[in-house]
């Protein structure tokens, strides 16, 4: 990794400490608090290899997910900044920091890489989508899928400070198909939802739904951290 046009004119800066070099420098990396064991998308509570345990498990439910650790500092902070897009390329941290993680993990083979989506009004006003970002990237790294599949039909509040059961109200048939994308493609496959962050995975739960219903084989989740 050599240093690019772009290195020069904007020097990395750690995105907690400040000090020039990497947008997390070591010290601050060290801080990092990766999730130590697999969790269940559904209890939260350790599963081998991120699988839904069964008697958590439904049809429409997430069959298992993958977050690489807490949504702590840097990383909180590294999240906000591919948010608000304020400085360039810091989503490969993230995603370097995902495939440093995803050994841990069960996923199933062949799977497709889908963003959870913005509603168009805040994709327009943000200027673009940070999970398609990270899911686009993803793809690429790992030489996998990518298909945006879904759309946000219902222009959400912040599920910020609302309870569990408020957050899975405020989510509720936020999401439908992407007519652009031939529902064909959808059935009998495999499906991982890509989001920054996962706290009570009633948007991600919600977006498998729709997947689901259109006969999707397996939808798990992916995030960088677990809120
Ligand atoms: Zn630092
Ligand atoms: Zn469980």
């Amino acid at each position: 990794m050599g240093l690019t046009f772009l290195d020069l004119l904007f020097p990395k800066r750690c995105v907690s400490c400040g000090a020039i070099g990497k947008y997390i420098c070591d010290r601050c990396f060290s801080k990092i608090e990766f999730v130590e064991k697999a969790i269940c998308p559904i209890c939260q509570r350790q599963a081998i290899g991120g699988k839904t345990h069964p008697k958590c498990s439904g049809r429409f439910r997430l069959d298992g997910l993958v977050v690489a650790c807490r949504y702590k500092s840097p990383i909180k902070l590294a999240i906000q900044k591919v948010k608000y897009k304020w400085v360039y390329d810091i989503e490969k941290v993230l995603v370097n920091l995902l495939a440093s993680q995803i050994w841990k993990f069960n996923l199933p083979q062949n799977s497709i890489l889908v963003p959870v989506p913005l509603h168009p009004k805040r994709k327009n006003w943000r200027g673009f989508n940070q999970a398609e970002i990270l899911a686009k990237t993803l793809a690429k790294k790992f030489g996998v899928g990518y298909s945006d599949s879904l759309i946000r039909i219902i222009e959400t509040k912040t599920q910020v400070g609302l309870t569990k059961d408020e957050r899975k109200k405020n989510v509720g048939g936020a999401f439908a198909f992407n007519k652009k994308v031939a529902k064909k493609y959808i059935e009998g496959r495999n499906f991982i939802l890509v989001d920054d962050v996962y706290t009570s995975g009633a948007t991600m739960m919600e977006a498998a739904k729709v997947l689901k219903r259109l006969g999707a084989k397996t939808t798990w989740g992916l995030a960088v951290a677990l809120g």
